[in-house]
């Protein structure tokens, strides 16, 4: 290793030249000499030589001491002893304090040479290990320091995402920042697009050793700057000296923008106040990483706050209604019942969340209609009370029943069919009355022709008075569910009775008038003399509204599980503008009103006792080439009941 320094030593002279001439300067060594041990120590503080070459024994400091003092100063500088003779306990000595050579003296020219070279090689080796070693500690400690950070940071956005309420976020954020990069203030601001100014949520004073909420307009042009441009700013002393008066105390500040989803929300800010404690780019990227969690939490944490505020205003909505409403999962658990459906159904629990419907709800209605099995209809409790009823099944959540009060209009509109009986009932004698007298008029005396046909104008009037008033008190009756047994019925009877009662009308008209019995028809549940009159309605109507010498033909057929039957004309037909009012009271068509007489009840009577079958009832038409009427209802599959004599 040539150029490197070696110490040589020596006091004798002659062997100081023949090792610095002879080995040292030619084999490119710097030789550095010195001849006492004094002398020797200077040289080996001032020069560093990477060798020493002395004798093994001298009067002050021999080379075998100063072997030993550079192995206690763990200075790693190989020594070669020189001596004349080496008794066992100096080459015991010499070993134990790490000499690299021991020579004989006088000194051979070869044998120093090699051992010069031998000696730096191995120390050379030595430093080398040692450096790398030293490296690989270095690059290990970064490396854990860098997972420390990691660590450290990941630990604070956990704790972080566990924060839902935004002020305590805000706090916190605040404190990990200051924490985070040991700074002595912070504090977090927030645009508003309100007032289009950042406004101060938390702080951390450099008095007050933790961070307060608050909502005071910041003034801080560098955080406007930083939330509008969306850059982070670092101002150390230097930079903040150029501004003293902006702020006059702090020695080091950093400004991180708080950035969610692409959008800007405000801004983060630390500072130091002591100088010995500087901020650093490595801060600022520390903080800018803190504040990147911080946004997404923030986020997290307001979108919390307003499904919060959403489900608390649609709690109190569902609470303060006036309809009660249930709901339940699909395993039959409660998911919520407010507080009318509370009062409705007298449940007591306060808390009857998660509980099964069995356990907590009596009413078998209410019960039915959360199961399903009911969707639309009346529930009636103990004290009178009635409720119109519709469950709903909810996707992912369950079902849902809501109960309205109905009490009062059931009682109205009893009420009111009170009233249309009654006052029908009291017309209906004086009625007769009247048709009995005008009956006699004629037997009693010869009347003039005009008399007679006001007579009859006055017997026309009164039988149309008298059928509306029936088909009103019909009408009362089918809709109070007066006629509401039901039995076995053969149908196809029911429309051969019904055919046969308005045959002689028929024939008057010379219309032809027939039944096809396309399938045998399967029994149904009714009420026969409402069945009848059903297919007597429609049968009239078709003789009525079809001119002389056209057809009417009924036909009846199954369909599934439900029976068909179908009444058509070949009469006037009912105009397209008309056809979606027909079913309603007192509705007349355009094209009948003048020229039939009519009361406009006869197919509300027909559509009220259909639906009091569970059946549905349409019509299609034509105008001027007739229509049909067709009514669906349920069959009956129970056991067979004897034929009935309707
Ligand atoms: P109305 O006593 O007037 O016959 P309905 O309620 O029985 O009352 O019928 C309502 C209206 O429907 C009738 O006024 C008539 O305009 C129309 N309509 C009913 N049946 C037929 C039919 N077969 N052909 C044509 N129009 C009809």
């Amino acid at each position: 290793m040539a150029g490197e320094k070696i110490l040589v030593v020596e006091s004798a002279p002659d062997v100081r030249d023949f090792i610095v001439h002879r080995i040292l300067l030619p084999n490119g060594y710097v030789p550095l000499t010195a001849t006492d041990g004094a002398a020797a120590l200077a040289c080996l503080r001032q020069a560093g030589p990477g060798l020493v070459i002395a004798e093994a024994r001298a009067p002050d400091l021999s080379g075998l001491a100063l072997a030993g003092l550079l192995q206690q100063d763990d200075l790693d500088i190989p020594v070669i002893l020189m001596a004349a003779d080496w008794p066992p306990d100096l080459a015991r000595d010499a070993m134990r304090a790490g000499v690299a050579d021991c020579l004989l003296e006088p000194l051979d020219e070869a044998l120093l040479t090699e051992a010069v070279g031998h000696a730096l090689e191995v120390a050379s080796g030595r430093r080398w290990r040692a450096h790398q070693r030293a490296q690989r500690q270095g690059t290990g400690n970064a490396r854990m320091e860098q997972l420390e950070v990691v660590e450290r940071l990941t630990r604070l956005a956990r704790e972080m995402a566990a924060v839902l309420d935004v002020d305590q976020m805000l706090a916190t954020v605040v404190q990990m920042a200051v924490n985070l990069v040991e700074a002595d203030e912070g504090a977090i601001m927030l645009y508003e697009a309100t007032t289009q100014t950042l406004v101060t949520r938390a702080a951390r004073n450099f008095d007050d050793p933790t961070a307060q909420n608050c909502r005071t307009p910041s003034e801080d042009p560098l955080a406007m700057q930083v939330f509008t441009t969306g850059q982070p700013l670092l101002l150390d002393s230097a930079a903040l000296q150029r501004r003293p008066a902006a702020h006059p105390l702090v020695h080091a500040l950093i400004y991180v923008p708080l950035q969610s989803r692409a959008h800007l929300i405000g801004v983060v800010r630390v500072d130091n106040h002591r100088p010995d404690r500087p901020l650093t780019a490595y801060h600022q990227r520390l903080l800018q990483t803190l504040a990147d969690y911080a946004a997404i939490a923030l986020d997290n944490a307001f979108r919390y706050a307003r499904t919060e505020v959403e489900r608390a205003q649609l709690e109190n909505i569902l609470n303060e209604m006036v309809d009660g409403v249930v709901a339940v999962d699909f395993n039959q658990r409660l998911l919520l019942v407010n507080s009318s459906a509370r009062a409705i159904l007298q449940i007591k629990p306060p808390d009857v969340a998660g509980r099964s419907l069995e356990e907590v709800i009596e009413n078998p209605d209410v019960r039915a209609f959360l199961k399903g099995e009911n969707q639309r209809g009346e529930i009636k409790l103990d004290d009178g009370r009635v409720f119109n009823a519709h469950s709903t099944f909810i996707a992912e959540v369950g079902r849902v029943l809501v109960m309205q009060d109905i009490t009062t209009l059931k009682e109205l509109d009893r009420i009111k069919s009170d009233f249309v009986n009654t006052v029908s009932h009291d017309l209906r004698s004086p009625l007769t009355a009247i048709l009995g007298y005008v009956e006699l008029i004629k037997r009693v005396g010869p009347i003039t022709d005009q008399q007679a046909e006001f007579v009859q104008r006055i017997q026309f009037g009164v039988q149309s008075i008298t059928t509306l008033i029936t088909d009103l008190l019909d009408l009362g009756r089918i809709e109070a569910g007066f006629d509401a047994q039901k039995e076995v019925t053969h149908l196809a009877t029911v429309i051969e009775y019904s055919i046969e009662g308005v045959r002689a009308q028929a024939d008057f008209k010379h219309q032809k008038l027939d039944f096809h019995l396309i399938q045998p028809v399967p029994q149904m549940l009714g009420n026969p003399p409402r069945l009848r009159q059903m297919v007597s309605n429609l049968l009239g109507n078709a003789i009525k509204y079809t001119p002389d010498g056209g057809r009417i033909s009924v036909e009846a057929k199954t369909d599934g599980n439900a029976i068909v039957i179908t009444v058509s004309d070949t009469g006037m037909g009912i105009p397209p503008a008309d056809l979606p009012y027909i079913f309603n009271k007192f509705y007349r068509a355009s094209n009948s009103r003048d020229k039939y007489e009519g009361t406009g009840l006869g197919l509300s009577i027909v559509k009220s006792i259909v639906e009091n079958h569970g059946g549905r009832i349409w019509v299609d038409s034509k105008l001027d080439e007739g229509a049909t009427f067709t009514v669906i209802l349920p069959q009956y599959n129970g056991p067979d009941a004897p034929q009935p004599p309707y």
